[in-house]
């Protein structure tokens, strides 16, 4: 080989090279995007502008047949078939601009406009040659239609819009896709004139513009005559469409300049947006200004509807708050979940009688909503009621830590502190949770449920199938206001009120859906008489029934558990004195649960504090003094407790208020602290003591010589 010809190889390799490596790797590289939140099947939910504030969606992955053809034809009729540059084109554009001394025609391709977006340099000559190499690069970079894509979200449309699919909702309401040819005509000979858009004499010329390209897409073949003349017919479009601001704090939570496909279902949502409109307009009249709802598709565990806070229409503070994802106190609403939890883990059973009297634990005294003490409770009642003595005490036999790790393996990320911070409170609302977490981990249980979610903690069919029946039944006393609702799905829901009215919550499950609503005020205040069940009850009913209906109901499962033997009064396992028992499907570890201890020669005995509350509610219940069994009961304090009695500032002290049950209600009984008498009681045995810093013991005698003692110190 001579030395020229080498010299030219090296010359063509570096020219080859140089050319190969002419092209960026990211060719729109610090373009900045708008945030751009489509449903799941691509249809556009929200968008926010870019941060250079243009409204630049980012790239489609194609361009719409009509536009396309239209773009096409209107600017480069070789597009498909040339290799980024059209010499025929670049000729005629040079010579056109030589006779007219000024450029008339930019014969370039629509490779060659990309090349040109992305640098944004002047039009020059030689800026168009080196266009013209980038092009061909380009080409053998992307398709010819990743190429159109690229042309058609960065092409100006005219002000502040950038790219055809924002011009399509700016300028008709509608995507791309949707378009007429006149539409997409008029969006394709844009880029060329993009401030003809705008009112004035450019408007005739866009309407030229557009007609002589009609013309030419029949002449084509597009479409026949009869579609050309309805497509002249057509006016152009006028002042500027908002764009759709549907599930908006959804779309203010997805991430900046990009494009995201949620889960989200658009008909479904449109339809749970309008219901809560409706509703909040309602509910902001009784002072609740907040509403969030959240639909979960059990199937797939995706949401597909989500209002954040349906009262962002009314511009004021806190509407912009997104409510469902904002951790508020929980409430009863968690309290299925400790249901279910006891119930697999054997620590009760379905119906398990619960102790439902005044408890005093270490200076936290949980009440029922209606003030009053019932003895004992079946666990499966005082979960539809939503008792939250029983609950506490059930929360005690589980295990607080026990329970914040469940809640935490059931998603809810929002209780950080130990569980010494939450104590028992926790299950009457002393932490706080997210709608959104709370829903999904309803819906969670029921995905378990039907073998669809290997994470959960709830693992246990026959504990959830329990847990579900429990909260089916619709009918309890002080609910819902029915008369609110038009027709009752069938579910499995309950409600939750947090201290001070600040926060009611309903989630309801159905085999297929779970529904999640949340009402009150996102700055935090309470309002009189707020409650889950009259206020966002009836809301979860009106967006369950927008929902396809289920077939079936939660089938009992036949498998998996144990059938036992359960006495009847006490739900608990049968003892050897039990008169009546049912032999029932029970979780595995029912069998390392308690056995009856209330039945004593087959008679039904509560312990004294238990049975003065529950007589009341239980005619049927006989008080049978008999020999050998406790008369009376301390229900406070319990033996051991460390008191603390404040101080007034003038030394003096409150003092405690100790309480005793007898079962006896004619009983007198006589009080000692230590060995001093201090005075008797009747029918209510209560008496106030500020003991001395230290160890003591009061007893309690009746006068049939019956005693009982506890033994507490007084820090
Ligand atoms: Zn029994």
């Amino acid at each position: 080989m001579t030395r020229r010809w080498k010299i030219i190889l090296i010359i063509f390799a570096v020219l080859l090279a140089g050319w190969f490596f002419c092209l960026p790797k990211d060719l729109f590289k610090g373009t900045s995007y708008a945030t751009v939140v489509t449903d799941r099947s691509g249809q556009l939910l929200g968008a926010r502008i870019a941060d250079d504030q243009q409204w630049r969606f980012p790239p489609a992955d194609s361009v719409p047949y009509r536009c396309a053809s239209a773009i096409i034809e209107f600017e480069d009729r070789h597009f498909r078939h040339h290799p980024g540059v059209n010499p025929v084109s670049l000729v005629r554009a040079l010579v056109s601009n030589v006779k007219a001394g000024h450029i008339v025609s930019g014969g370039s391709t629509i490779t060659m406009q990309v090349i040109r977006l992305s640098r944004g340099r002047e039009r020059t000559l030689w800026q168009k040659m080196v266009e013209a190499v980038k092009a061909t690069r380009l080409e053998l970079r992307c398709s010819k239609d990743e190429i159109l894509a690229l042309y058609a979200a960065h092409a100006p449309f005219g002000g502040n819009v950038v790219g055809l699919e924002a011009a399509a909702w700016r300028y008709f309401g509608r995507p791309a896709d949707q378009l007429s040819w006149a539409e997409s005509a008029t969006l394709a000979v844009l880029p060329n004139a993009p401030s003809s858009i705008h009112p004035g004499k450019g408007r005739d010329r866009l309407l030229q513009k557009r007609d002589r390209l009609l013309r030419r897409l029949c002449e084509e073949g597009y479409f026949d005559s009869a579609t050309l003349e309805d497509a002249l017919a057509e006016p152009l479009p006028d002042a500027p469409y908002p764009l759709p601001n549907i599930a908006r704090h959804l779309v203010d939570g997805q991430p900046r300049g990009e494009r995201t496909v949620t889960t989200i279902d658009l008909p479904l949502q449109r339809q749970v947006e309008a219901l809560t409109d409706r509703w909040s307009d309602e509910l902001d009249h009784s002072g609740a200004a907040d509403l969030a709802a959240v639909v979960i598709d059990i199937r797939s565990g995706e949401v597909l509807a989500y209002v954040g806070n349906s009262s962002a229409t009314r511009l004021r503070a806190g509407s912009e708050v997104d409510i469902a994802r904002s951790p508020r106190s929980t409430g009863s609403i968690l309290k299925p979940f400790l249901y279910c939890a006891a119930l697999q883990d054997g620590v009760i059973l379905p119906r398990t009688l619960l102790p439902d009297t005044p408890v005093n634990l270490g200076g936290f005294t949980p009440e029922n909503f209606d003030l009053q003490f019932h003895g004992a409770v079946p666990a499966a009642e005082a979960l539809a009621r939503s008792l939250n003595v029983p609950a506490v005490q059930l929360l005690r036999s589980y295990g607080a830590p026990r329970f914040l790790q469940l809640l935490r393996d059931a998603g809810m990320s929002s209780f950080a502190n130990d569980a010494s911070y939450y104590g028992l409170s926790l299950i009457l609302g002393g932490g706080e949770g997210t709608l959104r977490d709370i829903t999904a981990a309803y819906a969670g249980m029921v995905r378990s449920f039907r073998g669809l979610d290997d994470g959960s903690p709830f693992k246990d069919k026959i504990a959830l199938w329990y847990t579900f029946e429990a909260l089916k039944e619709v009918n309890r006393p002080d609910e819902i206001d029915w008369k609110l609702i038009r027709s009752v799905r069938k579910a499995a829901w309950k409600t939750g009120t947090s201290y001070g009215y600040r926060d009611a919550w309903a989630v309801g499950v159905t085999p297929d859906y779970a529904v999640g609503v949340w009402c009150g005020n996102a700055d935090g205040h309470g309002v009189a008489g707020m409650t889950g069940a009259k206020t966002a009850g009836p809301v979860m009913f009106d967006i369950l029934n927008l929902l396809p209906a289920s077939a079936e109901w939660f089938e009992e499962p036949l498998e998996g558990g144990v059938y036992l033997d359960v006495c009847k009064a006490s739900g608990m396992l049968k003892s050897l004195d039990c008169p009546q028992w049912e032999t029932v499907m029970l979780p595995a570890k029912a069998s390392e649960s308690a056995v009856c201890p209330y039945h004593q020669g087959g008679v039904f005995r509560l312990p004294p504090g238990m049975e003065w509350y529950y007589k009341a509610y239980h005619p049927e219940y006989k008080v049978v003094p008999a020999k050998g069994t406790a008369q009376m009961e301390f229900l406070y304090p319990e033996s051991g407790t460390i008191l603390t009695l404040p101080r007034q500032l003038d030394g003096s002290t409150p003092g405690a208020v100790f309480h005793v049950v007898h079962r006896d209600p004619q009983a007198v009984l006589y009080w000692h602290l230590d060995q001093s008498y201090l005075g008797e009681t009747r029918i209510i045995h209560k008496m106030n003591l500020a003991p001395e810093e230290g160890r003591h013991t009061v007893t309690v005698v009746d006068g049939r010589g019956n005693s009982v003692s506890v033994n507490f110190s007084v820090r």
